[in-house]
């Protein structure tokens, strides 16, 4: 993981470190990797975090997230079933940072999650490329000729 960030996350997970910290990694405008550090809503902040869902869809629509992230203020860097469950419902990656050992654990979006990405492009994708391919076969009949992009050179 980069070295800035690794140095922003293990300073946002010691600023109360009996809580779990959490956030987003994200992509800004210039493309530079900046964290966004969000407030832990869980009734047991010790014990585990959640991100209020309001303040996920306003970084999403200002920045490219590239993961979640957290910290375990006990126990290893491993993820618990709810970690997982609540990078899934996101399709987001996930990385936790264990204050007690010192480490972090990244997890890329696993094969069910990347295929639901997909299939959610293509749903949106599908529509317009049909709609493409019909308004140019109706220009090609109309015309009476095959559409070629390369055409144009005014002959
Ligand atoms: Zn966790």
């Amino acid at each position: 993981m980069d070295k800035k960030i690794e140095k922003l996350l293990i300073t946002h997970a010691n600023i109360d470190n009996k809580k779990e910290c959490c956030g987003f990694i994200v992509l800004d405008n210039l493309k530079q990797l900046i964290i966004i550090p969000c407030e832990n809503t869980y009734e047991f902040p010790s014990t585990g975090f959640r991100i209020c869902p309001h303040e996920f869809l306003n970084i999403k629509k200002r920045y490219e997230i590239v993961c979640m992230y957290h910290s375990h203020p006990i126990g290893p860097a491993e993820f618990s079933q709810k970690d997982l469950d609540q990078a899934d419902e996101l399709c987001l990656p996930i990385c936790v940072y264990s204050i007690q050992e010192n480490n972090f654990t990244v997890r890329v979006l696993t094969f069910s999650t990347l295929t639901l990405r997909l299939i959610r492009w293509w749903v949106l994708v599908l529509p317009i490329a049909e709609l493409f391919f019909d308004h140019r076969y109706i220009i090609e009949k109309k015309a009476g000729t095959s559409w070629n992009w390369n055409r144009g050179t005014g002959k």
